[in-house]
């Protein structure tokens, strides 16, 4: 395969032949003098010139157009053809002059992330490991349940929340997500799989590795370019944001007019526990948390999901579920009791079959 720089006047390349050769970039003072040895140098190159057109939203998008003297309706021609029509090529989008498919040639390049790997278990649910351009990895989890196909996604490399029963948290975070990274699982997913349209993933949960209110904006932008009727129409209630509880970004979260689904991983119904098991407890303690919610804005017939990590001795007991019926009193919640599934150097324990099955009736019972 040879590939060529070709550098154009503000500095885009394009692809030229089908080998790598050595190339040089001297478009612009930040790029002076780059050289690209390998195809993974060219790659990183080619994206650090240019932005990605999945990360880009619609309002971004209408400035630019501005900018270059073009008509802001162009938005939905270019927006359409990418998003719904496919096209991985701007010369395809024929209802747009010559001169902007030029420009957008040399704005953006219209990228997935790479699936390095793919595992699919024997209960039909696939994990995707999508390797990014420089080189850090994520995981996707795709999880199939009757008509549902429910796609998991992250939002950052690793997590600086440090909760002492994930994972991800022992890692600290490596980086933020762009908006095209995120998006980018759910598109690259979609296209890998053999189904459908609209079965190939019916729900979307903001739950992978990271805290997405901790990358706020990309995951904004990321959450409109999923919901717009111009890009992937997906329904806002089919989306569910999940988070440890940033109440500012919370509060932040109320304005933006977005609506998707809100989960809040609680964990604990004490202060002493939650703080030991999810540090974040310590800037914003469950009552404030909760006081911030009373005022999150659903849609009529909508809940806000508590998701609930039982560990065995920690905050399994009766009490627990007791405080936890009496904490989300006058809150539209429902509970996502998930027994702890023990992984080394994580030293918790899964809670026994019994215990767990006592925490849900009394919440049947009480709720
Ligand atoms: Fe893990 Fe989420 Fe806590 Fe981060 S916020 S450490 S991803 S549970």
């Amino acid at each position: 395969m040879v590939i060529q720089l070709v550098i154009l006047g503000n500095g885009s390349p394009e692809w030229e032949g089908r080998k790598i050769l050595p190339v040089t970039c001297f478009c612009n003072p930040i790029c002076d003098g780059l050289q690209a040895k390998n195809e993974l140098d060219f790659i990183f190159f080619y994206s650090w010139i240019m932005d990605n057109f999945f990360g880009t939203t619609e309002a971004e998008f209408k400035d630019l157009l501005i900018q270059w003297d073009e008509k802001p309706y162009r938005a939905n021609q270019v927006f359409t053809g990418v998003y719904h029509r496919g096209i991985k090529n701007f010369d395809e989008i024929s209802n747009i002059s010559k001169s902007l498919r030029q420009k957008l040639k040399e704005k953006f390049v219209i990228e997935l992330p790479e699936v390095a790997q793919k595992t699919e278990s024997k209960d039909g649910t696939i994990k995707y490991l999508f390797k990014l351009l420089d080189g850090a990895t994520v995981e996707s989890v795709w999880m199939p349940s009757g008509s549902r196909k429910t796609l998991c996604i992250s939002t950052q490399v690793g997590c600086r929340l440090a909760c002492t029963f994930c994972l991800t948290g022992t890692l600290g975070l490596k980086r933020n997500m762009t908006a095209a990274e995120i998006v980018g699982q759910y598109l690259a997913v979609k296209s890998d799989l053999t189904l459908g349209e609209e079965e190939a993933v019916t729900n979307i949960v903001v739950m992978g590795m990271g805290e997405p209110l901790d990358n706020y904006q990309p995951v904004v932008d990321a959450l409109r370019l999923m919901v717009s009727p111009e890009a992937m129409r997906i329904s806002t209630r089919k989306i569910t944001l999940s988070t440890s509880g940033l109440v500012d970004k919370i509060e932040k979260l109320k304005e933006e007019n977005l609506h998707v689904n809100l989960a809040i991983s609680l964990n604990a119904t004490d202060n002493v526990t939650r703080d030991q098991i999810m540090p974040i407890n310590k800037k914003y303690p469950i009552e404030v948390l909760l006081d911030c919610l009373k005022s999150y804005p659903l849609k009529p017939t909508r809940r806000i999901t508590f998701e609930y990590v039982m560990l065995r001795g920690i905050n399994d007991s009766l009490e627990d579920a007791k405080r936890l019926v009496r904490l989300l009193h006058g809150i539209p919640s429902k509970v996502n009791l998930i027994p702890f599934n023990p992984f080394h150097p994580v030293e918790y324990q899964a809670p026994a079959d019994k215990t767990v099955q006592e925490f849900q009736d009394y919440l049947r019972e009480h709720a």
